[in-house]
C-alpha cells in the first residue's frame, strides 16, 4: 500500500476503517503465507491522550491507539499519520503470525512491517510535529544539552547541566553555575 496524506478527522476515520479491514498477505520465515485483516483479528481503533507516543498497539485488549494531540498536529503533514497507523497494524499482524517473540521492533516485526509497505524502521520521521512538554530545561551556557538527554544532575528538584560540569571539573556532579533554566511551554 502507498502512503497517503490525511488532512482531518473525517479522513482519518475513513482511512482507519479501510486499513483495518484491508486483507494483508504476508509470509513468515518458514515461507508460509498468512492472510488476514486487523479487524478480523478483533482489533479496533481508539484515541489516546498520550503526548509522547504517536501510536500504540495493545495485544491484550486488541486496541490500536492513536494519540489525538499528536495526530491533530500532523493533519496534512505528508503521510506521517498513515505510516504510524501501518506501524501499529504491523505489530498486530506480527504478533498474530509469530506470537510473543514478535514483540518490540526485532527481525520478526521488521519483516512483517516491510511486507506491509513500510520501511521496517522503528522511529518516526524527524519532521513529525511533536507535542511540547509542559516544561523545557535548558543549559544556561547554551551547550545544547536537552532535558531529554540524560545529562542532568539533580539535587532535590533542581537540575544542573551534567555536560558542562564534566567539561569544567571532569566530573558529572551538581554545580550551581550550570543550573538548568526552566521554561514553561503552556
Ligand atoms: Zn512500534
Ligand atoms: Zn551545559
Amino acid at each position: 500500500m502507498k502512503g497517503r496524506t490525511i488532512n482531518n478527522e473525517a479522513e482519518l476515520l475513513q482511512v482507519m476503517d479501510e486499513i483495518l479491514n484491508h486483507v494483508w498477505e504476508v509470509k513468515c520465515n518458514r515461507g508460509w503465507t498468512h492472510r488476514t485483516s486487523v479487524a478480523e483479528l478483533g482489533y479496533s481503533f481508539v484515541w489516546s491522550g498520550k503526548k509522547k507516543s504517536f501510536g500504540s498497539c495493545n495485544y491484550g485488549r486488541k486496541l490500536i491507539k492513536m494519540s489525538r494531540p499528536i495526530v491533530e498536529l500532523n493533519y496534512g503533514n505528508k503521510d506521517h499519520i498513515w505510516w504510524t497507523v501501518i506501524h501499529e497494524l504491523s505489530h498486530a499482524i506480527a504478533h498474530w503470525v509469530y506470537g510473543a517473540k514478535a514483540c518490540n521492533h526485532g527481525k520478526y516485526w521488521k519483516s512483517i512491517n516491510i511486507q506491509m509497505g513500510d520501511d521496517g524502521e522503528r522511529c518516526y520521521a524527524d519532521d513529525v510535529v511533536r507535542v511540547k512538554g509542559k516544561y523545557t530545561l535548558s543549559c544556561p551556557r547554551n551547550c545544547g544539552a536537552k532535558d531529554s538527554q540524560l545529562m542532568r544532575m539533580s539535587r532535590g528538584r533542581e537540575y544542573s547541566c551534567g555536560t558542562c560540569s564534566v567539561k569544567e571539573t571532569g566530573r558529572r556532579e551538581w554545580n550551581p553555575n550550570f543550573k538548568m533554566v526552566i521554561t514553561q511551554n503552556y
